[in-house]
């Protein structure tokens, strides 16, 4: 992969969630850049527009839900390792079983606290740090 150009890349349809994660993130000095479903997301990394160390990943959005976009992700030996952490109301044993199998790095289920999404990127950040 190319050097990454911001450190999160949120992907939520739900506008309010994603300018509220963005908020917090760039508050904890963090670069962030947005998309609002799946298949934008995916055109952004490809491009290059978007070449994020971790996405916060929504469930259940239009046009390339997460689960699509976190195979693709990771069955992609030049994109799997972005760390990917689920942001989701889904909150099932069975969604969270699913997700780890296909490679995702965490899960965090919403309604969210600032603190812990804070929490979980830095965790995974540092893992990560160039
Ligand atoms: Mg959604």
């Amino acid at each position: 992969m190319d050097t990454p150009n911001c450190d999160v890349l949120v992907v939520d349809d739900e506008i309010d969630t994603l300018f509220l994660a963005r908020k917090i993130l760039e508050k904890n000095n963090y670069t962030v850049k947005t998309a609002t479903n799946g298949m934008e997301a995916l055109g952004m990394i490809r491009k290059g527009t978007a070449l994020p160390r971790l996405i916060l990943l929504d469930l259940m959005m239009p046009k390339g839900d997460g689960w699509y976009v976190l195979e693709t992700l990771k069955k992609n030996e030049e994109l799997k390792s972005i760390k990917v952490i689920i942001f989701t109301v889904k909150s099932f044993t069975k969604d969270i079983d699913k997700a780890k199998a296909l490679g995702a790095d965490n899960y965090l289920t919403k309604p969210f606290r600032a603190e812990k999404l804070v929490e979980f990127v830095r965790e995974r950040l540092k893992e990560n740090s160039p």
